[in-house]
């Protein structure tokens, strides 16, 4: 598998990442089997002598730019890269690496992953591994769409020194004058959703995958509204992205101890039950009378969810005065 490591010589640690990659590529991409070179970035003339020092491979393209925006860098890469066979690139850890990898993959039309602390090269595809669910699993992900785009976690690998070497195959590139980022000429933060603190509520409506639909969970997330219930979805409605991970219940997610909980389609399953047995009360609509939930809930309705929403919605209408 061919790869490339980038660098930015402009970034000021950046002897630090190219001796991070340096092992990152000895740990688990340094068998001789896969040829690998380095593209560095740099600015200035005088940086110049000191960028062999900065290579971890046996050939590197030394870049000249004049501005070390990523847009600027992308729009390099493009050119140099044009018509390459590469299959992997490593990019430097941390966020300017990582936003480096999302967008080249992106514009290749490969696939990208962050905060890698392992990768495997296997024939057509590449396995790589990082922590997920607040750092309790190590998942692994089958990128098969290359070029695969990565950067790995902070310190998941110590620092290698680089050794020295006298015959660094180089080849110069000066793309200064490139044009003006177009990217981006204006910027606004806009903050996500306030994470409410959904443990805090005296009554609390959960929907899991059996509502079906985003639309759905909408719809139930309005009845909890209705009734003054907080709202919270189960794994899988997170992740198919009905709705947002703030409003997970579960090991993963919030635990909740409301007075009231309504689990409507959820099974039970024990990683998000924790999240709700603190409750005084558990109502579970299920349509499956063996589901794990009916056992474990102090009333068990056995039914469509939305008939029972559906009926519980006409009762919260506002009566209307007779005239
Ligand atoms: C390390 C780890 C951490 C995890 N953390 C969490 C976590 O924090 N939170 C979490 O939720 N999960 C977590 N999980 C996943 C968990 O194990 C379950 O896979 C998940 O909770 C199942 O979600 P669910 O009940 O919505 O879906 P399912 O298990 O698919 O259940 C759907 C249920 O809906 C019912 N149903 C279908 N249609 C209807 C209908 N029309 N009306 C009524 N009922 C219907 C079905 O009978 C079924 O019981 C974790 C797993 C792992 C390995």
């Amino acid at each position: 598998m061919k790869f490339k490591c980038i660098l930015n010589g402009w970034a000021p640690n950046v002897k630090a990442q190219a001796e991070e990659l340096n092992s990152f590529m000895n740990s688990f991409l340094g068998n001789g089997a896969n040829p690998a070179s380095t593209i560095l970035f740099y600015a200035n003339h005088e940086d110049r002598h000191s960028l062999p020092g900065l290579v971890p491979t046996e050939c590197a393209e030394f870049v000249r730019i004049d501005r070390c925006q990523p847009e600027t860098i992308l729009e390099a890469l493009q050119r140099i890269e044009d018509k390459e066979d590469t299959s992997l690139y490593l990019f430097p850890a941390g966020f300017a690496g990582a936003e480096l990898a999302v967008r080249w993959a992106f514009r290749q039309k490969g696939s990208s992953l962050v905060q890698v602390e392992q990768v495997a090269p296997r024939e057509g595809c590449l396995i790589a591994k990082k922590k997920a669910y607040a750092d309790h699993v190590l998942a692994a992900f089958r990128l098969t769409r290359q070029p695969f785009c990565i950067s790995p976690a902070n310190g998941s690998v110590d620092r290698l020194p680089i050794a020295a070497r006298d015959n660094l195959q180089i080849i110069e590139h000066d793309l200064t004058g490139l044009r003006e980022d177009a990217f981006a000429r204006d910027s606004q933060r806009i903050p996500a959703e306030q994470a409410k603190d959904l443990g805090a509520g005296k009554f609390l409506v959960v929907g899991g995958r059996g509502l079906g639909s985003k639309e759905h969970v909408k719809q139930l997330k309005d009845v909890a509204a209705a009734m003054g219930a907080e709202f919270g979805i189960s794994r899988p409605v997170a992740l198919n992205a009905w709705g947002p991970m703030q409003w997970l219940i579960g090991v993963s997610g919030t635990i909740a101890r409301p007075d009231v909980c309504i689990a409507a389609g959820v099974s039970g399953a024990a990683a998000f039950y924790a999240g709700i047995e603190k409750s005084k009360i558990i109502i579970a609509i299920n349509s499956d009378p063996q589901a794990r939930i009916i056992k474990a809930a102090d009333v068990a309705i056995i039914d469509d969810y939305k008939t029972v929403m559906d009926e519980l919605l006409k009762i919260l209408k506002p009566i209307k005065p007779a005239i």
